[in-house]
């Protein structure tokens, strides 16, 4: 028996993975927490809009387990199902300055080996008519579409029920012991082969609790918006300086997202909907076309360099670690699911991969 903790989407992934590979899951999650990373995720699948310069590993992680969404979803039936589109991405330029950095940009993409496209006013209207009249022009990127989340996250519940997984939720989880094989928490004991961590921005506190030992990570708080408009208004994925706009199924948009650093607070505060409202303003014409529908936050799990981490514990080797995806988690679910199996198997790991072990921090 494998023990997952945490059912967000990285742990929803290698408990699928798992399982088509004939190993029995028992998944723990707990009821103490809602703000979760994954429901209040865009689910934009763009590695190249969202790689920097000086993350090389990261951007080579976010392609492998985009060609990764690309084989296993691609499938008609199956993009369906998780709400994958078949559109592309486009960063807005909104003025002349703006136009200037997604030149650079591209220019940046190609030096690493990526060709983009620049679209003058002209033809980025022509492609998307409702964005404002008085835009520059755009950047577009081929391929960069997006899931929708909740979908993604039923689905793969589904899966797993289906496969003999089984999730449990359970009131303050807040620590295990797990000493030759055996796994206890609170008066519950099982016997485990191996664990896996997968509780987002809570997984430090776990380990803590339990292992003694903790990364250099904290939660990053995010927070997005849903909005239904009258018709279709826009194909692709658009991508202002301070927000993104994703189209979804039922006339539907998503606006992400804020980034700040409050702990661990987990409710929506009005100067994140204001921060939305006031770029959405600055980019989209007509606003009350817009209806609200929802707003989320969620905590990302952001290690200090950037980097998920994904690997067995020196200490204890039969302890996983998959957490650290900070704003690419949805898009790493695959390649992350793939590599922790590779763990639990006790395979080589391939030496691209080894760089996200837990070994970085000496752990
Ligand atoms: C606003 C926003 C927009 C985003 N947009 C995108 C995007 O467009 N594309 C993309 O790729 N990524 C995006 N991300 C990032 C992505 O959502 C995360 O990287 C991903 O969801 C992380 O998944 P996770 O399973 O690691 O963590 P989470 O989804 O946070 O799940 C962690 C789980 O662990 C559980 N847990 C906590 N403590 C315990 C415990 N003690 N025991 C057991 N379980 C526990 C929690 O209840 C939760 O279910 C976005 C994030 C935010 C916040």
């Amino acid at each position: 028996m494998i023990v997952i903790f945490g059912s967000g989407i990285i742990g929803l992934f290698i408990a699928k993975k798992l399982l088509e590979n004939k190993k029995k899951v028992l998944i723990f999650d707990t009821l103490d927490v809602s703000a979760n990373a994954t429901s209040a995720s865009v689910g934009m699948l763009a590695p190249l809009i969202e790689t920097k310069p000086y993350e090389n590993q990261l951007l080579s992680l976010m392609i492998d387990s985009k060609k990764l969404w690309d084989k296993d979803f691609k499938e008609n039936k199956l993009a369906n199902l998780v709400g994958l589109k078949k559109n592309f991405s486009l960063l807005i330029a909104k003025d002349l300055d703006e136009l200037e950095e997604i030149k650079f940009k591209k220019q940046f993409i190609s030096r690493i080996g990526y060709e983009t496209q620049i679209l003058d006013k002209k033809e980025t209207l022509k492609i998307e008519p409702n964005l404002n009249s008085n835009i520059e022009g755009s950047l577009l990127f081929n391929e960069h579409n997006q899931v929708e989340p909740k979908l993604l996250e039923f689905f793969l519940k589904k899966k797993i029920l289906s496969m003999g997984g089984i999730i449990k939720k359970k009131r303050s989880l807040q620590s295990f012991k797990f000493v030759n094989n055996i796994l206890k928490i609170d008066d519950l004991k099982f016997s485990a082969e191996k664990l896996i961590i997968c509780c987002g921005a809570w997984s430090n506190k776990l380990l803590e609790k339990s292992e003694n030992i903790s990364f250099p990570m904290r939660p990053v708080k995010g927070v997005s918006m849903i909005f239904k408009t009258e018709k279709n208004m826009f194909k692709n994925n658009l991508w202002f300086k301070h927000i993104y706009v994703a189209p979804r199924k039922g006339k539907k948009l998503a606006v992400g997202a804020t980034e700040d650093e409050k702990g661990f607070e987990e409710d929506v505060t009005l100067d994140e909907i204001f921060f939305l409202s006031k770029h959405l303003w600055e980019s989209l014409p007509e606003l009350e076309k817009l209806k609200y529908q929802e707003v989320k936050a969620g905590l990302r799990s952001t290690v200090v360099d950037g980097n998920p981490i994904i690997g067995e514990l020196k200490h204890k080797k039969n302890i996983i670690c998959s957490f650290g995806h900070h704003r690419h988690g949805i898009l790493l679910g695959p390649i992350t699911a793939k590599i922790v199996l590779d763990y639990v198997l006790e395979k080589k790991i391939p030496n691209k991969y080894c760089f996200f072990s837990p070994k970085r921090f000496n752990l």
